[in-house]
C-alpha cells in the first residue's frame, strides 16, 4: 500500500500518518521530518534547507525530489509505505509519478486529503508544541502532554517550532494555496484522492481513513 497525505501545514497529517503507518505496518515518511534531522545533526542538507523552512517557504525540489526517491527505494519500503509532507508541488508529484512508473509500473494507490479551514489551522498551530529532541507533537489544548511543558516520550523541554510562529504560518498558508492545494486536482485525476473532514476530533478522522483504506 502506497500512500501520501495531503492537506494544509497543520490540518493534522502527521499525526494521521503515524498512527496509519502504525496500523498497516509501513514506514512513515516524513520530509519535514528528514529535514528538521538533517538541521539538529548540522549535515549540509539541513544547512541548505534550514533557511527555506525558518521563513515559511519550501525547500527546493532539487533537493526534495532524489531524497524521497532513494527513501522509498529502500527495503523496508517494499511493501509500501505513508508520505507525509511529500509531494508539495506539481513538479514532486510528477517527479514521484516517474520515478514510481520507471522502477515497477506502479503508482500511488491512495492520496488522503485532511481537509481544515485556515482559520482553524491558525488557532491550531498557535497551541502546537514539539520536542526537538525526539520530535513529538503536542497541543496545549487538544493533546496535551502529562507534565506541563516537557515531552511525554523522552522528557527534553516542548517548544513553540520556529515554522509555527504566528507570521511564518501565514506564509506557509500562502505557499500551501499556491504550490500544494494544485496536488488535489492532480490526484483527484489520478483516481485515488480520498477527502477526510479533518476538522473533527483525531479519532473520528482515523476512523475515516481507515474506512476509505479498509481493515
Ligand atoms: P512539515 O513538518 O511537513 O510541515 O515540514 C516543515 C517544512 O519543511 C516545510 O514548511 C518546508 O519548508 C519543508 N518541507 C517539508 N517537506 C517538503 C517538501 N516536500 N518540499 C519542500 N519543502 C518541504
Amino acid at each position: 500500500m502506497k500512500l501520501i497525505m495531503l492537506g494544509a501545514p497543520g490540518a493534522g497529517k502527521g499525526t494521521q500518518a503515524l498512527r496509519i503507518a502504525e496500523k498497516y505496518q509501513i514506514p512513515h515518511i516524513s520530509t519535514g521530518d528528514i529535514f528538521r534531522a538533517n538541521i539538529k545533526n548540522n549535515t549540509e542538507l539541513g544547512k541548505l534547507a534550514k533557511s527555506y523552512i525558518d521563513a515559511g517557504a519550501l525547500v527546493p525540489d532539487s533537493l526534495t525530489c532524489d531524497l524521497v526517491v532513494d527513501r522509498i527505494s529502500q527495503e523496508d519500503c517494499a511493501n509500501g509505505y505513508i508520505l507525509d509532507g511529500f509531494p508539495r508541488t506539481i513538479p514532486q508529484a510528477e517527479a514521484l509519478t516517474a520515478a514510481l512508473e520507471k522502477k515497477d509500473g506502479s503508482a500511488i494507490d491512495f492520496a488522503i486529503n485532511v481537509d481544515v479551514p485556515d482559520e482553524h489551522i491558525i488557532k491550531r498551530m498557535q497551541g502546537r508544541r514539539t520536542c526537538p529532541g525526539c520530535g513529538a507533537s503536542y497541543h496545549l489544548a487538544y493533546l496535551p502532554p502529562k507534565k506541563e511543558g516537557v515531552c511525554d516520550v523522552c522528557g527534553e523541554a516542548l517548544i513553540l517550532r520556529q515554522d509555527d510562529h504566528p507570521e511564518t504560518v501565514a506564509k506557509r498558508l500562502e505557499v500551501y494555496h499556491t504550490s500544494t492545494q494544485p496536488l488535489i486536482d492532480y490526484y483527484g485525476k489520478a483516481g485515488v484522492l480520498h477527502t477526510v473532514d479533518g476538522t473533527k476530533d483525531m479519532e473520528e478522522v482515523f476512523a475515516a481513513i481507515i474506512s476509505i483504506l479498509g481493515d
